[in-house]
């Protein structure tokens, strides 16, 4: 698995791996730091996402919960670096890729796959076979707590959010629901933003961002936006009887 990039640092070149597959080397000595690639190209939704075919996720780099960079492939511009279990570059942020320490001349520039992948479209087995390779390799990596923390710094930012809430999340309270349940009626998609920013660990996060970091499908997700007063009375029950287990992050 590889992302394409389009632009290189003149400090390294793409070279052919075993198997026609190709690589970024360093071709002189690139400092810890220094941006080696930045990627881009179509961006698309998650939902958009849902009908291109699982071959080419092998070069959707994910950049937000439903946002995907779609690089298309041009032999001229486009470079691959690939994924390995003990990289050696990470993420500046959610599109420029960067040296996590001094590469030497000669050596395969690679990140990790758990920096920046968070759907469960894009799973690979991997083939590093370095000490740390963890064999297959999923959109649920960026949960290790060892991954984390050898990581932080380097995860593409959507993903250090979703880290940061994580630690934040909790159960509701006996009087968070009291709560819940006393401002339902009145109005009912602020109380429930309310308890669900408890629940997902996401303060400052409102009514889309919370429905579509919600582990339930896609269907729902769609009727609760447009706030289906059925789907929200099922919301708040759940809400109420679970206080909330169901959806904390796992
Ligand atoms: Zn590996």
């Amino acid at each position: 698995m590889a992302y394409l990039c389009h632009l290189l640092t003149p400090r390294a070149e793409a070279r052919l791996l075993d198997g026609n597959q190709l690589g970024i080397f360093a071709i002189s000595p690139i400092s810890v730091g220094t941006v080696i690639a930045v990627c881009g190209s179509m961006i698309y939704s998650s939902d958009v996402l849902e009908h291109i075919p699982q071959e080419h996720m092998r070069t959707a780099l994910q950049i937000e919960d439903n946002l995907f960079v779609q690089t298309i492939a041009d032999p001229v511009d486009t470079y691959f670096i690939n994924h390995s279990c003990h990289p050696n570059s990470g993420f500046l942020n959610a599109v420029q890729i960067v040296a996590m320490k001094d590469i030497p001349a000669g050596l395969e520039i690679t990140y990790d796959d758990a920096m920046t992948n968070g759907t469960s479209r894009r799973r690979f087995v991997c083939h590093c076979n370095s000490i740390d390779c963890r064999g297959e390799i999923t959109g649920d990596d960026w949960r290790q707590k060892n991954l984390q923390e050898r990581y932080r710094g380097y995860f593409s930012p959507y993903l250090s959010r979703r880290i940061a809430a994580s630690g934040l999340a909790r159960k509701l309270k006996k009087n968070d629901v009291e709560k819940l349940l006393l401002d339902y009626d009145k109005s009912p998609v602020s109380s429930i933003t309310e308890a669900l920013q408890i629940v997902l660990g996401k303060t400052f996060c409102q009514w889309p961002d919370l429905i579509a970091a919600l582990p339930i499908d896609a269907d729902r997700q769609r009727l609760l936006l447009t706030e289906d007063s059925q789907h929200l009375d099922h919301l708040v029950q759940e809400l109420n009887e679970l206080r909330g287990a169901n959806f904390l992050p796992k």
